[in-house]
């Protein structure tokens, strides 16, 4: 049955009509994106992005774009965004971006080679883990207790965006400290991401659980103080996993060094 959804409908309109539309193909209530959707606000997105500092990118407090959704469904192409970026970043900065476009179009090349394939792992893991398949529930609530991964976990559900350093630090912590199957946070992230895609969503959690990757990437306790300014560390009064030098957590995590050395941790990033 088709239904007719007017074309004028306002923002608070839109959950209820658009809710009932689509019944049956969402779970959870019916509501907005955290940013607008359509052609117009992602051109307007595009214009206002001036990507200062984007090479501090790594820093949580950095200037990342967030136009991921609009490529995503298209409402912007790969082509203007690069072309934007040409006119508005410089140095360091406008290189570093473009590396990261490139990873996009590269992971879209590996998904057009190995098609459904990106969903197994793609290589041997790089050490004896045995994952569980299914999401733990505390995750899937965001009620760890530690303050910095349901601080992800909200941004991930609420959001429906995370910064790709707390993509990368949840997925080291899903798969490497709580061992569960990288195919699990898969699902969690295309469940709640408004970029969440196949190629890019498979093959970073890939490139984590050292499926992808000469090794596995994980983060340690200074990481996460360093590019998060502290923010949940400071009051934490949890027993931190994270906390350790690489080599200890290599050890309590795989047993030893894993994988080929490489010079920059996480050089991907
Ligand atoms: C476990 C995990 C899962 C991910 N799942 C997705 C996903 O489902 N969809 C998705 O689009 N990205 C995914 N990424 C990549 C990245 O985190 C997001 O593209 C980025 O955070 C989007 O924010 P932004 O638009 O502000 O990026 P910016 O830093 O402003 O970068 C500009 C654009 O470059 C591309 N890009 C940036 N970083 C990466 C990257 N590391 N890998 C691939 N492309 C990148 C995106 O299209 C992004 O919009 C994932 C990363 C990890 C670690």
């Amino acid at each position: 049955m088709t239904t007719f959804i007017p074309g004028d409908l306002n923002d608070e309109q839109l959950p209820d009509v658009l809710g009932q539309a689509l019944a049956g193909l969402y779970s959870g209530e019916p509501r907005l994106p955290s940013r607008p959707g359509g052609r117009g606000a992602a051109v307007r997105a595009l214009k206002a992005y001036t990507g200062k500092d984007y090479a501090a990118r790594n820093d949580l407090r950095g200037q990342v774009s967030r136009l991921s959704m609009y490529l995503r469904h298209g409402m912007l192409s790969v082509t203007e965004v690069a072309e934007h970026a040409r006119g508005r970043l410089r140095g360091r900065d406008l290189m570093e971006f473009l590396r990261q476009l490139t990873w996009r179009e590269y992971f879209l090349l590996v998904l057009a080679q190995e098609g459904a394939g990106v969903l197994s792992n793609l290589e041997a893991p790089k050490s004896p883990v045995r994952w569980a398949d299914a999401l733990p529930d505390d995750v899937r609530s965001g009620v760890t207790g530690l303050p910095c991964a349901d601080a992800w976990i909200g941004h991930l559900i609420r959001d429906g965006w995370m910064h790709n350093h707390e993509r990368l630090w949840f997925a080291a912590y899903l798969v490497h400290f709580r061992r569960v199957d990288w195919r699990a946070g898969y699902r969690f992230f295309r469940e709640h991401l408004l970029d969440g895609d196949v190629a890019s969503n498979a093959l970073s959690w890939q490139w984590v659980a050292g499926t992808f990757s000469q090794k596995p990437y994980f983060m340690n306790q200074k990481n996460i103080e360093k590019y998060s300014a502290g923010r949940w560390c400071g009051g934490c009064t949890m027993s931190c996993p994270f906390v350790g030098e690489y080599g200890q957590l290599e050890e309590r995590l795989f047993g030893g060094p894993v994988g080929a050395r490489v010079p920059a941790r996480g050089g991907r990033q």
